[in-house]
């Protein structure tokens, strides 16, 4: 039988955390990105609320904008510029099924590697 993990509610995250959180988080990249400085795994920040580790943004969503619908993942939108799974600012994210998230996680990874090869300079030329 899997094990349900308790998801984070809205009240259970204080203004505390949120100071706490605000000491761990870059200023603004480029790509508007929020950066997570503190603790990771996996790629993703975490952050401890009432003794309980959380992946960081969700516990930005989950406290800015209200409690992630069972089930749901978080997208980090490539199309509204996020670039990263460490950004934790929540105009970045986007809560969405798990096939939504597996379609736009593979169409990001088709989007970097086009933009990788259209910056690529071309091989200097050698002469023979
Ligand atoms: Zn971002």
């Amino acid at each position: 039988m899997p094990i349900r993990i308790k998801s984070l509610h809205e009240t259970d995250v204080s203004l505390d955390d949120m100071w706490r959180f605000s000491k761990k988080v870059s200023p603004p990249d480029e790509n508007g990105c929020l950066l997570w400085a503190g603790n990771s795994a996996g790629g993703y920040g975490r952050f401890s609320v009432s003794g309980r580790g959380h992946v960081a943004h969700r516990v930005a969503y989950t406290f800015w904008i209200g409690t992630i619908p069972d089930g749901m993942f978080l997208d980090h939108v490539y199309d509204l510029g996020c670039r990263s799974k460490l950004c934790v600012n929540v105009l970045h994210l986007e809560p969405v099924t798990h096939s939504e998230n597996e379609l736009r996680k593979h169409a990001a990874i088709r989007a970097r590697r086009a933009l990788r090869v259209a910056l690529t300079p071309p091989e200097p030329y050698a002469a023979p």
